[in-house]
């Protein structure tokens, strides 16, 4: 009997140990569930804080993007007014020019019209010398000189002739040029209206867009963001963040490898192109940012 309670007592006691066994077992189990969930938990923080980073960047580099846009544009605008007053200069100094060579071809003409009236003179001069003449010889040195003479305003004539029609195709030019500086001087006032309206609208816009990207940039820690910057200024387009499009980069179009590409898709990393360095987002982050963010 006593045995019997001996061993009761040490089954007891063994089953309170095994109890206790189970007890632990199970609670190891609860432990290593719990800690399992805990890595899961870690796991999708990380996921979701990059996510969030993801997110930002990408939105950062559409709103940048804008703003980049809009500078090229008004940008250009400047130049395109500039361009317009070289060639109005340069049309006015090629008036100015025409006219000087105009009054030159002008006074030629005058000059070789003087000509012609002195030679006239001379020659009525010749003719009535020659009607006085005592010899042959003086007749004949006359005459040679009236001849002379009438060579002189036949070729004064020719030259009248040249300027003439000289003149002629200059002023055509003169006007032709006049009519072109005319137009181009318009075109230069609706131009500088132009970029008058387009500086005053796209300066506010801008001033919008910067206010929005220091916002977002703010969701975005300082190195990530210095990283962001300095990418943006390497990059010819001013694209920091691009798209993985077709299994390749959206910024330099290279070839993503298969692991690259699933890493990028997990969101767990941020991962950069290996050939341009820029920080490559899939389509995921795209559509959420389209959905969720107003830019
Ligand atoms: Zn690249």
């Amino acid at each position: 009997m006593a045995k019997a309670k001996v061993k009761d007592i040490t089954s007891s006691k063994a089953s309170s140990k095994n109890k206790k066994n189970e007890k632990a077992e199970v609670d190891n189990i609860k432990k290593g569930l719990k800690s399992k969930k805990k890595e899961v938990d870690f796991d999708e923080n990380i996921k979701v804080s990059i996510e969030k980073k993801l997110h930002a960047l990408y939105s950062l580099q559409l709103i940048d993007s804008q703003i980049d846009k809009i500078r090229i544009i008004r940008g250009e605008l400047p130049l395109e007014v500039q361009d317009l007053e070289d060639e109005i200069a340069g049309l006015g100094t090629r008036i100015e020019n025409f006219k000087k060579e105009n009054e030159t071809l002008e006074k030629s003409i005058q000059e070789k019209n003087s000509s012609i009236s002195n030679s006239k003179s001379l020659m009525e001069k010749y003719e009535d010398q020659r009607m006085n003449v005592r010899n042959n010889r003086e007749y004949d040195s006359l005459t040679k000189e009236i001849e002379f003479q009438n060579l002189e305003i036949q070729l004064c004539e020719k030259r009248i002739k040249e300027y003439t029609i000289s003149l002629d195709n200059k002023k055509i030019d003169v006007d032709s040029s006049q009519q072109l500086f005319d137009e181009r001087k318009k075109d230069l006032e609706v131009k500088n209206s132009e970029l008058k309206d387009i500086t005053a609208e796209t300066e506010k816009e801008e001033k919008t867009l910067e206010i929005k990207s220091e916002k977002n940039q703010k969701f975005i820690e300082e190195r990530l963001l210095a990283a962001y910057k300095r990418i943006r200024i390497n990059a010819r387009n001013g694209l920091a963040v691009v798209l993985v499009e077709r299994d390749a980069c959206g910024g330099c179009f290279n070839k993503i490898p298969p692991q690259r590409h699933l890493d990028i898709r997990m969101h767990k990393k941020i991962i950069v192109c290996e050939y341009c360095g820029r920080i490559l987002v899939d389509n995921g982050i795209k559509e959420y940012v389209d959905e969720n963010f107003n830019i």
